[in-house]
């Protein structure tokens, strides 16, 4: 089901990792972003849109982790863009992610995972403004839409996620660091925040989600442990763990 959180933006969940789908509107048409993670839910999410009556015209990843590369025949042959950095390196990528994605989760369509086109200077259709930053993975980008007061974080900001440092590069404490101090920066400008996973955060909880991701990296950066109240689930011990060994080099 598509829940309306602003004008011409909408978002649908997934039961994998509170995966969120987002739908936004443009000038053009729609564009999905990040659409997952099932086959059932990939379905649904296109009985969805076929509802709102307004064509695809494009697709956006925010990133190069498999869950947010997906796409399903429904949605059409239109361009899937993301950052130029990401749908250049995305070769290197694609059967990691794909076997990834057949591990995780049934009826994904795996042929239609990471066909990405670079998105021109201009955005193209999409409407708003590119966060770009180097955290959490390789050309990262939010999309802030200020005219709606939305901000599409990506892979940060979630309630559920602790914030997951790039195991494969250096300095990511620093680049965790300048991404949050952008990402608070465009925050400025909304009062909705949709994180790739998790709830979505409005008001006063946008700038609860930024503090504890900061409390999160400060910890690391001071190589104590972290009172964070998503370290409850017992299943992030494993990513926890990498970010300590990360910090440490
Ligand atoms: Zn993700």
């Amino acid at each position: 089901m598509l829940n309306q959180v602003a004008d011409g933006v909408w978002v649908r969940q997934s039961g994998w990792v509170w995966s969120n789908a987002v739908v936004v509107r443009g000038e053009a048409g729609l564009i999905l972003v990040d659409p997952g993670i099932d086959g059932a839910d990939l379905d649904q999410l296109a009985d969805d849109v076929d509802r709102l009556g307004i064509p695809v015209v494009a697709g956006f990843s925010t990133h190069l982790h498999w869950d947010h590369l997906l796409w399903h025949p429904r949605f059409g042959e239109v361009p899937r863009y993301a950052m130029p950095a990401s749908a250049e390196a995305v070769g290197a990528v694609r059967e990691r992610a794909q076997s990834m994605a057949a591990e995780s989760a049934s009826g994904i369509p795996l042929e239609l995972i990471g066909l990405l086109t670079p998105l021109p200077d201009d955005g193209g259709p999409l409407p708003g403004e590119i966060v770009a930053h180097e955290a959490h993975a390789l050309g990262h980008a939010a999309v802030l839409l200020a005219d709606r007061g939305v901000l599409l974080a990506g892979d940060m900001l979630s309630d559920v996620l602790i914030p997951m440092l790039d195991p494969r590069r250096p300095g990511q404490l620093g680049a965790y660091e300048a991404a949050l101090d952008r990402l608070g920066e465009a925050a400025r400008h909304v009062d909705v925040v949709v994180p790739g996973h998790g709830a979505v955060a409005e008001g006063p909880e946008v700038a609860a989600r930024l503090a504890a991701d900061r409390a999160y990296i400060d910890a690391l950066r001071r190589g104590i442990d972290p009172v964070d109240a998503r370290l409850d689930q017992d299943w992030l011990a494993a990513p926890h763990r990498t970010n300590l060994e990360q910090a440490r080099r």
